[in-house]
């Protein structure tokens, strides 16, 4: 049990301000992510350095097309996530049970982390798989030792942190891939507790930061695969983060906590890749498809970066650019 950051105190209450939940928590309770606890008026991070996974993953599956591609990222998690999205995939790991309980867990130093990725040739570390905001303090204790092994720090995320997180940490984080989870805030605070706009207004701050920005979207039937949706999220990464900004669209399959809802058609994911293309975006990507998965020139369609199931098959961008026409192609290449 560590003492957590970014939090207040009146009368014994404690008001986390990590996510933009902002819990106000009683002496002896935990706030909606169940990992940080008021005890005697301070409030602590019951998971610091209880990794729940520790893996060698290859960026794309992040999924990060535009950045160092075909590099390892070394990702860890720690149990515990601020949302409760009704078709996660990563239940397990991401709501509190017996079994993934951090008082279970072994300890792994910040040390050891950034050791391991140096020794398995990882160019990053990525906080993943469950919402890295809810183990912060040790995210950024990871993300100072990495920094100065000449690593990248990338972030998988909900985007719900709140705007003092990301104050303290910008200028630690090289990289992010923002799941917006459906464009309509009653949509997105049924099914996963909590509200859209902070999501949008972090996605807005992470891109005039200079943090290079994916965003992701796991389209579900009859939940978030709604045209005015669709569309209205395409305008808004146009609009607000740039045409340059990759889109990934990833196909739903029934989890075992929600198998009322079939998988996502193929078509539904053709359909929304037309509509991202449409309203402006050069990148827009498939997920879980087997297909769309690949970087074309903008402007020739020159292919740039071939990829089949999350893996880089070829790479001929040249200093940032398409060698058949010059144009520019966004990204952190090197
Ligand atoms: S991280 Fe978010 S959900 Fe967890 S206690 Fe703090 S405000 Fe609440």
């Amino acid at each position: 049990m560590n003492e957590a950051r970014l939090w207040t105190s009146t009368d014994g209450i404690v008001e986390c301000q990590l996510c933009n939940h902002y819990c106000r928590i009683r002496e002896g309770k935990k706030g909606v992510c169940q990992v940080r606890k008021n005890v005697g008026g301070q409030l602590y991070s019951l998971n610091y350095g209880k990794l729940i996974a520790a893996h060698i993953d290859p960026i794309e599956k992040k999924p990060l097309y535009h950045f160092l591609p075909g590099s390892h990222s070394y990702s860890i998690a720690a149990t515990g996530c601020n949302l409760r999205c009704s078709w996660c995939q990563n239940w397990d790991i991401s709501q509190l049970s017996d079994r993934n309980d951090p008082d279970r867990l072994p300890f792994t130093s910040p040390e050891e982390v950034v050791k391991a990725a140096v020794q398995s040739d990882c160019k990053s570390i990525s906080y993943t798989y469950t919402e890295p905001t809810i183990f912060y303090e040790y995210a950024r204790d990871v993300s100072v030792l990495a920094r100065q092994a000449g690593l990248r720090n990338v972030w998988v995320s909900n985007g719900y942190m709140s705007g003092q997180m990301l104050d303290e940490y910008l200028t630690l984080m090289d990289a992010i891939n923002v799941d917006i989870k459906a464009f309509d805030e009653r949509v997105h605070h049924k099914f996963t507790g909590a509200h859209l706009q902070p999501i949008l207004d972090n996605c807005r701050m992470l891109k005039k930061a200079g943090v290079w920005l994916e965003v992701t979207t796991l389209l579900i039937p009859g939940i978030n695969d709604s045209p005015e949706q669709v569309e209205g999220l395409a305008k808004f990464i146009v609009n607000e983060l740039g045409k340059d900004t990759p889109w990934h669209i990833s196909r739903y399959f029934p989890q075992p906590q929600f198998r009322e809802i079939p998988a996502t058609t193929p078509e539904t994911i053709e359909n929304a890749l037309k509509i991202g293309k449409e309203s402006g975006l050069k990148y827009v990507y498939a997920g879980n498809l087997g297909r769309n998965e690949d970087t074309n020139c903008p402007v020739c369609g020159e292919l740039l970066v071939a990829r089949s199931s999350l893996w880089l098959t070829g790479k001929k961008i040249e200093e940032g650019a398409c060698p058949k026409c010059g144009t520019k192609i966004t990204g952190v290449w090197e």
